[in-house]
C-alpha cells in the first residue's frame, strides 16, 4: 500500500496529471480541476433565483417546476472540457464529480427534500454502445450520492422499444412526439421527478422527455444539468 503511494507520487513527479480548466499541475488532493478553478467555476446560481432565462427555453412548453444549470457553457471554456472529458475520455467520474458539487449547492439552496427521483436522459443507443455509459447517469449518480434521492434510467428512446414485447408496452407511455417513452410508467406516478442531462442548449431533448414523464402522471418535474448554453 506505501510502496503504491510512493510510486504514485513518483509517477506524478514526471508526468504530473493537469487541471482540466488551466493546465496547471494538479495539487494533491484535487482530481481533474484545481481549486482556483473549482472555486471560479462560471456557475449560473439559477438554484438561487425561479427567474431566469434557463427557464424561459420551457416557459409555455412544458410546465417545469425549477430549471438547474450549475454553469455556464462557454466556448472553450472550463465546463466545455469537462464535458469533454465526461463523453470522449472515458471519465464517468468527473460527471460524479459535477453532480457531488451541484448537489451541495443544491442542499445549500433549500432543494434537500424536493425530489422523489432522479431520471436521467437516455442516450441514443448506438452511442451507448459505442461509449459505453451514459454520461447523463454519471452526473446523475453524484447528485444521487449527496441528494440521498435515487437515480434510476425510466426513459427509453422509441426506436429502442420496437422488440418489446406487447405486455411491456402495457406499462410505458410514450410522448406526442413519440421520441421518447417511460418505462415502468406505474412507478412514476405522483413522483417529483429531476430529469437530469449534461448539456442544456435549446431544450429541445429535455422537453421530448418531459412529456412521457408528465403523461404517466409524475407530480412535479424540474430539470438539472451540468452545463447551459445562454
Ligand atoms: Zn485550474
Amino acid at each position: 500500500m506505501r510502496l503504491q503511494t510512493y510510486l504514485n507520487d513518483f509517477l506524478s513527479l514526471i508526468y504530473p496529471k493537469l487541471c482540466l480548466g488551466c493546465d496547471a499541475p494538479l495539487p494533491k488532493g484535487s482530481k481533474y480541476i484545481c481549486p482556483a478553478c473549482h472555486y471560479n467555476l462560471p456557475k449560473t446560481n439559477s438554484h438561487l433565483s425561479d427567474d431566469h432565462l434557463f427557464k424561459e427555453k420551457f416557459q409555455g412548453i412544458v410546465p417545469v417546476k425549477s430549471v438547474l444549470v450549475y454553469a455556464y457553457f462557454i466556448k472553450d471554456g472550463i465546463m466545455q472540457q469537462v464535458l469533454h472529458d465526461l463523453k470522449y475520455n472515458d471519465n464517468q467520474e468527473i460527471g460524479r464529480m459535477m453532480g457531488r458539487w451541484f448537489g451541495h449547492d443544491l442542499l445549500l439552496g433549500g432543494y434537500a427534500d424536493s425530489f422523489d427521483l432522479i431520471v436521467p436522459v437516455p442516450l441514443h443507443p448506438e452511442k451507448l454502445k459505442n461509449r459505453g455509459y451514459n454520461q447523463s447517469f454519471a452526473f446523475g449518480e453524484g447528485l444521487s450520492e449527496v441528494l440521498k434521492v435515487p437515480v434510476k434510467e425510466m426513459l427509453i428512446r422509441e426506436k429502442n422499444l420496437a422488440s418489446q414485447t406487447r405486455k411491456d408496452k402495457v406499462h410505458r407511455i410514450q410522448g406526442v412526439d413519440g421520441i421518447f417513452a417511460a418505462t415502468n410508467a406505474d412507478s412514476l406516478n405522483g413522483q417529483n421527478v429531476l430529469l437530469v442531462d449534461d448539456v442544456l442548449t435549446t431544450g429541445s431533448t429535455l422537453i421530448s422527455c418531459a412529456e412521457p414523464l408528465l403523461a404517466a402522471g409524475i407530480s412535479s418535474l424540474s430539470i438539472a444539468v451540468m452545463a447551459g448554453v445562454k
